[in-house]
């Protein structure tokens, strides 16, 4: 039958507004990375977002390149778009981003204004969309003027393709300069999309953290849980349905060094201690610091949609056990 939204979403989830902006975000935001490409029928696919929508995820993160292969993604979250979302668009933020390699040549990768318009409306035209809600530069590039990349962005907004502009993977300096910019295009900025998690800590020390509180820009969150590291997966071995047993263009395993397997192994203990899985204290260690607007997961079932929404339980945090993490995920 045709799918009709739960009435007691808005009850099940947690907003907060993106820095300074008015617009509020999911605390947990569902990405379309893994999972909604050409590998997963449309059925699981269907079956997540709907959870999502049902438990007020609101917002649904996506690029160009999703798939494999890419643009599949959009093509999908179009389908479901055009299907059963309609009737919800106005209450859904739909992100894409251009920045990595998408078709041959010098136009479909970096930040020349070429590439970043031409990809937008490739994107709307596959999402079957008349604008998304951000729209984002997915990665720096030093051999493009950032007055260029920027003036792209500008144009996306001022063209009514775009409502809000984002940068992602971007660094302390590089977003103080390009915040500069926008300000004096007044465009509406409002968020900075960054890898962050107990294991990885870059945001910590390349200064983009404290600029995006500093400006008062959000910031989400993206690879929370270690792309499923940071979770209950693979404490014991590589289950045939994990990311790093189907998926492993990313993730695989490399990743599971005996050091890393003991670390996840305290980390677990740690989380059991405080009544919580693994996945639900990581993505609650992120909610946990003011800095972060939104964590954005990846889920291959709805179960773990379910899971993961649960982290909203409990943010809290002793000093102790903020130490005992970082002693456990630093060593
Ligand atoms: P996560 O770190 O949340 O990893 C998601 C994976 O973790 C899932 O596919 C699943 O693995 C596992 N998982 C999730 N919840 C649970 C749970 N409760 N229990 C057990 N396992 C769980 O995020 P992703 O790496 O998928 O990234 C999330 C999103 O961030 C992307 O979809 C994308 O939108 C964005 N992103 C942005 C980037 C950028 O450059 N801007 C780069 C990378 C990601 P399994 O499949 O094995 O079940």
């Amino acid at each position: 039958g045709i799918y009709v939204a739960d009435p007691k979403r808005y009850e099940r989830m947690q907003y907060a507004r993106s820095g300074d902006s008015g617009l509020q975000l999911p605390r947990i935001s569902l990405g379309l990375w893994h999972n909604f490409g050409d590998l997963n029928t449309y059925d699981s696919m269907k079956a997540t977002v709907t959870c999502a929508f049902d438990h007020g995820i609101t917002q649904f993160d996506l690029a160009n390149n999703y798939g494999p292969k890419a643009g599949s993604a959009e093509r999908n979250f179009g389908r479901m778009m055009r299907e059963f979302l309609t009737p919800y668009r106005d209450e859904i933020i739909v992100t894409t981003k251009a920045g990595y390699d998408m078709w041959p040549g010098p136009y479909g990768i970096g930040g020349s204004r070429k590439y970043l318009l031409a990809s937008l409306d490739q994107s709307l035209e596959r999402m079957g969309l008349e604008y998304v809600d951000i729209f984002y530069h997915h990665c720096m590039d030093p051999n493009t003027p950032l007055e260029e990349s920027m003036g792209a962005l500008e144009q996306a907004v001022r063209s009514g393709r775009a409502l809000y502009a984002g940068l992602s993977n971007y660094d302390g300096p590089t977003l103080e300069r390009a915040t500069a910019i926008l300000d004096e295009l007044h465009v509406p900025f409002i968020i900075n999309q960054n890898c962050y998690n107990i294991f990885d800590r870059t945001v910590e020390r390349n200064g983009l953290k404290d600029m995006a509180k500093k400006l008062g820009k959000g910031l989400i969150t993206f690879s929370p849980l270690a792309q499923g590291l940071l979770t209950n997966r693979y404490l014991n071995g590589v289950p045939a349905d994990s990311r790093i047993a189907h998926d492993n263009r990313f993730l695989n395993e490399n990743a599971l060094t005996e050091d890393r397997l003991q670390q996840i192994r305290d980390l677990n203990d740690l989380a059991q201690q405080r009544g919580q899985t693994l996945a639900e204290m990581s993505l609650a260690w992120l909610l946990h610091d003011d800095a972060v607007t939104s964590v954005l997961v990846g889920a291959s079932r709805p179960q773990q949609i379910l899971d993961d929404i649960a982290a909203m339980e409990n943010t809290g945090f002793s000093a102790e056990e903020l130490a005992r993490i970082d002693e456990i995920a630093l060593r």
